[in-house]
């Protein structure tokens, strides 16, 4: 039997647990891995949706517990979708996310195209043979150069359509109501609704 009043959020990124934290119901108890001292598993597939359900099934075969977990990254058009499913590598081989964003920067310096989204799949695992996986986008383009202090990873970089400003810019409550996370987190409560699941 799955316990449906406690959730594990996929996650050692303490930032990214507040984050999804405050998008799920009150009524659910939510568990990090760390604190199970579960690790983090190899993200070895080739696609965020991969990554999200590897992740996703890895905590629930470790936990036992309902598991929902994240990938996420940055596509830019031009660099044929780049860095993509290797975001956050990208910040580790080049230094920091600054670096990283500079070298996006000179990458497409000539580059007509700046157009580029963020992606994010997002799975929950409800039982051994039961896995929900959503996927949400925003699109946009990638500024001329780095502006805005607040967000992070590529938020300085990336400006959404509609707007003028980069996420980096954006206060929180704003990027949190548009972004990529948001959008799958949506149609993921909707495919839940189907399975008497809610978080
Ligand atoms: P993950 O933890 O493997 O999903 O890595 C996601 C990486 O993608 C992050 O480390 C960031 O580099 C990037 N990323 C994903 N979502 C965002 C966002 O909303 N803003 C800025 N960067 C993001």
């Amino acid at each position: 039997m799955i316990k449906k009043n406690i959730l594990l959020i996929g996650t050692h990124n303490d930032g990214k647990f507040k984050e999804i934290s405050k998008l799920i119901s009150k009524k659910l108890k939510k568990i990090s891995p760390k604190s199970l001292n579960i690790k983090a598993p190899k993200e070895t597939g080739k696609t965020f949706k991969s990554n999200s359900e590897l992740k996703a099934n890895f905590f629930y075969k470790k936990s036992n517990l309902v598991s929902l977990s994240d990938d996420s990254g940055l596509e830019i058009k031009c660099l044929k979708n780049r860095p993509g499913i290797y975001s956050a590598r990208w910040a580790k081989k080049y230094g920091s996310f600054n670096k990283a964003m500079k070298v996006i920067l000179k990458k497409i310096k000539k580059k007509r195209n700046r157009n580029a989204r963020f992606v994010c799949s997002l799975s929950i695992k409800l039982s051994n043979n039961k896995i929900v996986t959503s996927i949400g986008t925003i699109s946009g383009h990638i500024s001329s150069r780095i502006i805005g202090t607040k967000g992070f990873g590529y938020d300085p970089i990336f400006v959404p359509n509609g707007s003028k400003i980069t996420f980096g810019q954006m206060n929180l409550q704003k990027k949190m109501k548009i972004d990529h996370r948001s959008i799958a987190f949506k149609k993921l409560k909707k495919k839940l609704k189907l399975f008497k699941f809610f978080i």
